[in-house]
């Protein structure tokens, strides 16, 4: 007979394709079938727990099922759930953008909204590119972008990313970008700096991810670094495109990177936990300088024609807006940081001496341990996951890299559960490396 999650497991590949998943192997590789949520933990169609410790991939800021952020969906859903930003308003997306304003690192800012991370990096390198031609300045066409940077799937954003993760297909749809290395290298900051001199008179905009690449495989620099960078570009006259989308809201222990970078951008992405991981919002936000140079006559050349359907989205707004709140009336940054220091403690200690253990790098709940096999192809980031999911703590690695993204409400009960169940599925794999 087979299980109930068997079964959801058999619907769900017969008509849903997903996301950076081989489908004919998607079954085999025990996926969890998720029915609700409650709290920091999944659980699926057989009743069983999961401790959600990806952030649902990085989106899910306080939890599931937060009853205030539920609530506040429900009061929008009496007022109305949706209205085009294109040319008209909302007052609850006004009242949003309003409350993010004072908070971004970007000063007098105006956002262009869209649903996802992708969509924003897209709307920011044509504004960019806009900016410049707007005031007939034909020749600044080109991005500086870093080695193992990831901006999203779409091919503007692809064309920024450092490729992997099987896009180098789509290569002869990519456009050119001038590129340094990335947070790997140490001297990433120099080479990019020469890069930006050697080059500005041909840059629209550099595009950075202030103190960590995540999906590089949580690769960190020092804010200094980025510091160096973005003043340089500005010196020059390059815009910077800072893209906040997994940085933001909180994750590196500031509300944003950039701010322990001491960084103002000219335009910053934001995504993932804008909602609290609730719904599809992301954002594009402009300094002043940038939107003012796409003011002019009604209808003329100089408009930013470009906008998304769901811009805005009410529910959305409602719920972007109530998680603002609660980041401040629960002093949520307070527990990342504590939360941070304890989970760093913890794998200094049990993580990083083991010998299946490459490295461990951190910033604030951001977290990447980079395991070591013995040989290729051995699959231990999926293995250690896998033996992760089975102690009821969810895991994803990036390659060999697994990925420990914590809820930034979690409780020092759940960053030890966490570290024990990743040195357990560690030691088991260790046990078992695989075919030599
Ligand atoms: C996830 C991510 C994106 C893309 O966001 P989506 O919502 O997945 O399109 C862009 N930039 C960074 C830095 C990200 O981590």
């Amino acid at each position: 007979m087979t299980s109930t999650h068997d079964d959801w497991v058999h619907r769900d590949a017969a008509v849903v394709w997903h996301g950076f998943t081989q489908m004919s192997a998607y079954a085999d590789n025990a996926p969890i079938m998720v029915e609700s949520a409650e709290g920091h933990e999944l659980i699926d169609v057989d009743g069983r727990r999961y401790l959600d410790a990806i952030s649902s991939l990085w989106v899910t800021t306080l939890g599931h099922r937060v009853p205030e952020l539920d609530q506040a969906l429900r009061d929008q859903l009496d007022r109305v759930a949706h209205t085009t930003l294109l040319g008209n308003g909302n007052r609850v997306t006004v009242e949003l953008a309003e409350a993010l304003a004072p908070l971004v690192p970007v000063d007098d800012p105006h956002f262009l909204f869209a649903s996802d991370g992708a969509a924003a990096v897209e709307q920011a390198l044509k504004i960019a590119f806009q900016y410049w031609t707007n005031q007939g300045i034909g020749d600044r066409t080109r991005y500086l972008a870093l080695g193992g940077a990831y901006h999203g799937d779409t091919i503007g954003a692809i064309s920024l990313g450092a490729g992997g993760f099987g896009t180098d297909v789509f290569d002869p749809l990519r456009f050119g970008v001038l590129r340094a290395p990335g947070y790997d290298r140490p001297d990433w900051a120099d080479t990019a700096v020469a890069l930006v001199e050697a080059h500005a008179h041909e840059l629209a905009a550099v595009v950075v991810e202030p103190l960590v690449q995540g999906a590089a495989g949580i690769e960190v620099t020092d804010p200094a670094s980025v510091r160096r960078l973005v003043d340089a570009a500005q010196a020059h006259d390059v815009l910077v495109i800072a893209d906040e989308v997994a940085t933001g809201f909180g994750r590196t222990g500031t509300l944003f990177a950039s701010e322990q970078c001491g960084i103002r951008p000219d335009l910053m992405t934001i995504g993932k936990g804008l909602t609290g991981g609730y719904l599809a919002m992301a954002a594009t936000v402009a300094s002043p300088r940038v939107h003012d140079a796409f003011l002019g006559p009604d209808l003329s050349e100089r408009t930013l024609y470009h906008g998304h359907s769901f811009s805005g989205n009410a529910l959305a707004a409602a719920v972007a807006l109530r998680h603002l709140h609660l980041l401040d009336e629960w002093d949520v940054l307070d527990n990342v940081r504590a939360r941070a220091d304890q989970l760093g403690a913890a794998l200094d200690e049990r993580i990083a001496p083991l010998g299946e253990v490459e490295a461990v790098r951190r910033r604030g709940l951001m977290t990447g341990v980079e395991l070591a096999p013995p040989g290729d192809d051995l699959r231990w980031g999926r293995r250690v996951c896998a033996a992760a999911v089975r102690r009821g703590v969810l895991l994803r690695p990036l390659g060999d890299v697994v990925v420990v993204m914590p809820m930034l409400t979690s409780t020092a009960t759940e960053i030890d559960r966490i570290v024990d169940v990743l040195a357990a599925a560690i030691a088991e794999v260790g046990a078992d490396p695989g075919p030599p």
